[in-house]
């Protein structure tokens, strides 16, 4: 059965999505929360000035009540000495108005129902003497007057928008009512008397009728209200009197207003910070995944190579190795990085050498067409590697260390070293099979007359032991003369047959034989560490024997080679010149080698001379003749910066 388990970049994609859910979620939360908080301080606010509006109504109603009933009291106490005359009830009724009592006007009316006294005396009001039938609230009277308790009047329009009403009071002496004192209230002037200023600043207060008609207000001005009022029944005034309070508009509290500011522009805030963040993140998620997905193909590429690579801090410490590093050194990364010289894969007998690389790299000193050295396998195999090093810049573009390459060359100098074994094996075989063949041929050519010679001379011999005479060992001593010049021909042509080759000649570049003379000897060079300097100022053409020619180039090109097994590393080099002069072209083969002797220098063209253990003493013979043969000179001088400087001149080929 086949599950399938989600990728890291699947998983990091899904988390980020939960992320955002919830910042939305905590942001709606926010934003609703904030809402709420100010919906919820807008109705606490509401609350509250209704709670105040309430208890200031009901302390107005309770105010109002109060009026009225002390002017009941008040009423009720008019005595016989106040109804005596006109006079005396004027001035209980200027006592009585003298309380802010919100009453207008004070009527005396006697137990028959006749006004007796009034105060002051109003023209369309009730007069004095009037049987009552003028009075509004005749009813209010008369109920009044049976019930012994006060009776308000209903309200009623006095002039243009003004309404009162009316308190009856019956006075009683001695348990009879004797008469009724009859309050007159103007609800303009009753609200103005007993609201205060501080609740008028505050409220539109009205006494509406039953049928919600306003019978008078107090307000400040006309301006436009706000919310909805309070009202109270406004008993025992009765007949559908109310008490009605609007609140003005007032202006919300400083704080509060503060708070709500601060509050949305938190919220404003809170938005543009996660509107930013999120950007932010986007950007960031696009970068990491742009850098996940280079990241991985580096680390595929770097995978995938066979050349070890190891980067070192300017320290020499290494901060980074790659697999094939790791498999060429038989150690693992985290064995490796951290690590100082000397290296844990340094062979333990180039210890020194490869410290003395290390620190020429190290100081930027390292060959820049890179070096080889010998590692250690964690197995205890030595390896040849090839190592190129190059400086490591930094982002900042500050030199950080060195990055070095690896290419493990011990195979190839195994089969270099293998081919060059196996050239030497087949050049020295080359030359004994030659040799062979020229010492059989020599030995064939010369067996004949030298047994002629052998056979004559003996035959001389018996003839003078016999006592012949001279002149019959003539004849045999004649043939004798006569095979050893034969045997001088046999040898002149087998000479001539070496030098006199003239017919496989042919026009060549002599810059192509020294190429091809070189590329014989590569594999020699290379595992020397010997540099070559070429400096071909002309390309001459000679004619001779190309196989030849490259063949004594080769001798003393490896000749060069060889005589520097002794020099330092860095100085070995073989310089090559080749020029034209005056007809001829001029090669020099130059090296830096242990140089030639005086006590051997007269020696060295002769075969077979040698002062080499595995030499022949062949090589400068055969190239001495092969130049000779091409109508050449072959010599040689000390080079002045030490070693042998070889030269061969050739005539040019003709034009
Ligand atoms: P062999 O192959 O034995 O070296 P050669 O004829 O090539 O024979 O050389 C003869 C001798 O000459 C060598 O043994 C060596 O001592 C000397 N010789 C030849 N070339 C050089 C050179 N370039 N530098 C120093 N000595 C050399």
């Amino acid at each position: 059965m086949e599950t399938s388990t989600p990728t890291p970049s699947a998983e990091r994609i899904s988390r980020w999505r939960w992320v955002w859910v919830l910042s939305r979620l905590a942001f709606i939360l926010f934003v609703g929360g904030v809402v709420l908080l100010l919906w919820m301080s807008d109705r606490a606010d509401k609350e509250e000035r209704r709670a105040t509006l309430i208890s200031d109504i009901l302390w107005l109603e309770q105010n109002l009540r109060f009026h009225l009933t002390r002017n009941e009291e008040l009423l009720g106490r008019i005595d016989q000495p106040h109804t005596a005359s006109a006079a005396a009830f004027e001035s209980f009724a200027r006592t009585a108005f003298g309380f802010e009592s919100g009453l207008r006007q004070l009527i005396w009316i006697g137990q028959d129902g006749v006004v007796r006294f009034a105060h002051p005396v109003i023209m369309d009001s009730s007069l004095v003497g009037d049987g009552g039938e003028s009075i509004p609230s005749r009813q209010s009277f008369m109920l009044a007057r049976s019930l012994g308790k006060p009776v308000y009047s209903r309200a009623y329009p006095y002039v243009g928008n003004d309404w009162q009403f009316e308190v009856h009071v019956p006075v009683s002496r001695a348990g009879r009512v004797v008469g009724v004192a009859v309050g007159v209230y103007r609800i303009r002037d009753l609200l103005s008397d007993s609201v205060p200023w501080w609740l008028a600043e505050r409220y539109r207060i009205s006494v509406t009728g039953d049928s919600g008609r306003v019978l008078g207000t107090r307000s400040k001005v006309e301006s436009p209200v706000t919310e909805e009022g309070y009202q109270v029944t406004f008993d025992p005034p009765g007949w559908g009197l109310a008490l009605h309070a609007v609140p003005y508009h007032a202006p919300r509290p400083l704080a509060s207003l503060l708070l709500s500011a601060s509050l949305v522009a938190l919220a404003v805030i809170v938005l543009w910070s996660l509107w930013v963040l999120r950007r932010h993140v986007q950007r960031r998620q696009t970068v990491e995944e742009q850098l996940r997905r280079e990241h991985a193909f580096r680390k595929a590429m770097e995978d995938s190579l066979d050349t070890g690579m190891r980067a070192r801090n300017l320290d020499g410490e290494i901060t980074y190795v790659n697999p094939a590093f790791c498999r060429m050194v038989g150690l693992p990364a985290a064995e490796l990085i951290g690590r100082r010289p000397p290296m844990p894969y340094w062979a333990d007998d180039y210890i020194e050498e490869t410290r003395a690389m290390n620190d020429r790299v190290l100081a930027g000193q390292g060959p820049e067409e890179g070096f080889e050295l010998k590692l250690k396998h964690s197995n205890g195999q030595v390896i040849d590697v090839l190592i190129h090093e190059a400086p490591l810049i930094d982002a900042h573009g500050q030199h950080s260390g060195w990055m070095g390459s690896m290419v493990d060359i011990t195979e190839r100098k195994h089969a270099d070293e293998r081919a060059r074994q196996q050239q030497e094996r087949l050049q020295s075989t080359a030359r004994l099979v030659a040799m062979g063949e020229m010492a059989s041929s020599i030995a064939h050519e010369l067996n004949q007359p030298l047994a002629a010679i052998s056979s004559y001379c003996t035959g001389a011999a018996n003839l003078l032991r016999s006592d012949s005479s001279a002149a019959a060992v003539l004849p045999a001593l004649d043939k004798a003369v006569e095979q050893a010049r034969r045997a001088g021909q046999v040898i002149r042509r087998i000479y001539s047959l070496s030098r006199h080759s003239e017919d496989r000649f042919e026009s060549l570049r002599l810059a192509e034989r020294i190429d091809a003379a070189l590329a014989l000897l590569e594999g020699d060079i290379r595992q020397k560490g010997i540099r070559v300097v070429l400096d071909f100022q002309a390309q001459p053409q000679v004619e001779g024997d190309p196989v030849l020619l490259e063949q004594a180039l080769f001798n003393l090109l490896r000749n060069a080679a060889e005589s520097m097994r002794d020099t330092a590393p860095e100085q070995r080099q073989i310089a090559i010149a080749l020029a034209c002069a005056e007809g001829y072209a001029l090669l020099k083969i130059a090296d830096h080698g242990c140089g030639i002797g005086t006590d051997v220098a007269d020696k060295l063209f002769d075969p077979l001379f040698t002062t080499k253990a595995e030499g022949m003493g062949m090589g400068l013979a055969i190239c001495r003749s092969v130049v000779e043969n091409h109508r050449g000179r072959l010599s040689f001088e000390a080079n002045p910066e030490g070693g042998t400087v070889f030269h061969i001149l050739l005539p040019l080929a003709p034009q």
